[in-house]
């Protein structure tokens, strides 16, 4: 095995390439990314045969910016007889040796054309499980803790065969969190910070930060998509804009409305739990923004993003996290930061910045 795939945004594929160029070499693994813009995914070569492992059990999905899913490549299947494509994918783990998996994922590219193939893949993972547990290929129950099986299908006649380990892959089919729109929330980007507070906190972080009444800023608040996630757990919330929030959210009684600029506003107690920031600016003045509030405890964590219309976005999001880390390093503050390209952002990434106790 030689080469990984990595699931991303399409049109993102040259992030993600140079992204995880930056990894590998950083690591002394050395390859190259592939790709056709607009495919949804990369697959980084190796030149080393056993980098790629390597690779794989290094690195996790979680501590990637760009990448949905990451996994190691067994085989490149071509699928010549349409009536059997179990088959191919028998022999390949059979050649492989890989053992017995945990679970399967049966993925496709989320791309206009990756879509036609979804029910394809939903139909085959059923003869294909019964089949991996008739050879013991696959445990009989589901089991998270194990490696997982994953074939990725890139058309009806190829898919690639991979296998990836439980810490470090999204738990997620085709790397993507799905979630219920809440009918009561004021805007789509609701759907932003929940699934960063689910996928980029542990649930004890979450509890602890997002306690029933703690405090919480949102700078750029309107129309009240993020500031509905804070109310719903029932956080105070200082929510700051020029624009207008949805009424619902003010008859709450937990919103603090404060028409003023986001660059010069100060907690009203002098200090909050968390500070959220959706705020649509340069990502080098959000980050000394955010950087700011953190290291004058302002804030205890923050979770925020930057927004990313132009062309360099990987090394644009580096810079501004080079400028958090170095601001907090010199303040002696110790967190975590996880940073994200999450599926529902759109050309932006989500940054949470987690204090350590
Ligand atoms: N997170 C919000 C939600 O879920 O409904 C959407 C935020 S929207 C992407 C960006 C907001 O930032 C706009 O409402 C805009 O008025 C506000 N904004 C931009 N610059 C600002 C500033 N300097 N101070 C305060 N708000 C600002």
């Amino acid at each position: 095995a030689q080469s990984i795939i990595a699931y991303c945004r399409a049109g993102y594929e040259v992030d993600t390439g140079n992204e995880l160029t930056a990894i590998a070499t950083a690591r002394e693994l050395y390859g190259y990314p592939a790709f056709k813009p607009g495919d949804g995914f990369v697959r980084f070569q190796f030149y080393e045969p056993d980098h790629a492992a390597q690779f794989i059990s290094q690195v996790a999905v979680h501590d990637t910016i760009f990448p949905r899913q990451l996994f190691l490549v067994l085989e490149t299947i071509q699928i010549e007889d349409k009536s059997d494509r179990i088959g191919p994918i028998l022999d390949a783990l059979a050649d492989a040796a890989t053992g017995r998996s945990g679970l399967l994922f049966v993925d496709y590219p989320d791309t206009d054309e990756g879509k036609t193939l979804a029910k394809l893949c939903r139909k085959f993972a059923v003869p294909l499980r019964q089949a991996l547990r008739a050879r013991d290929l696959l445990s009989k129950k589901e089991h998270t803790g194990l490696p997982a099986l994953h074939v990725f299908f890139t058309s009806g006649e190829q898919c690639y065969l991979g296998v990836s380990q439980a810490k470090q892959r999204s738990p997620f089919e085709n790397g993507i969190c799905r979630l219920k729109f809440p009918p009561k929330a004021p805007s789509r980007s609701t759907l932003k910070l929940e699934e960063a507070l689910l996928t980029m906190l542990s649930a004890a972080q979450r509890d602890a930060i997002c306690r029933p009444g703690a405090r919480a800023v949102d700078l750029g608040a309107c129309p009240g998509g993020w500031t509905y996630q804070l109310v719903s757990r029932d956080m105070h919330v200082e929510a700051v804009d020029n624009g207008k929030m949805a009424d619902d959210l003010m008859a709450t009684g937990l919103v603090d409305y404060r028409a003023e600029d986001g660059f010069k506003y100060r907690p009203q107690m002098g200090h909050v739990e968390l500070l959220v920031c959706d705020m649509i600016e340069k990502p080098d003045r959000v980050a000394v923004l955010m950087a700011n509030w953190l290291t004058r405890n302002w804030a205890t964590h923050a979770i925020f993003n930057l927004k990313l219309p132009m062309k360099r976005r990987y090394e644009t999001v580096t810079a501004a996290i080079e400028t958090v880390r170095a601001q907090l390093n010199a303040a002696n503050i110790k967190a975590s930061m996880v940073i994200r390209h999450l599926y529902h952002n759109r050309d932006e990434v989500t940054v949470a910045v987690i204090r350590e106790k």
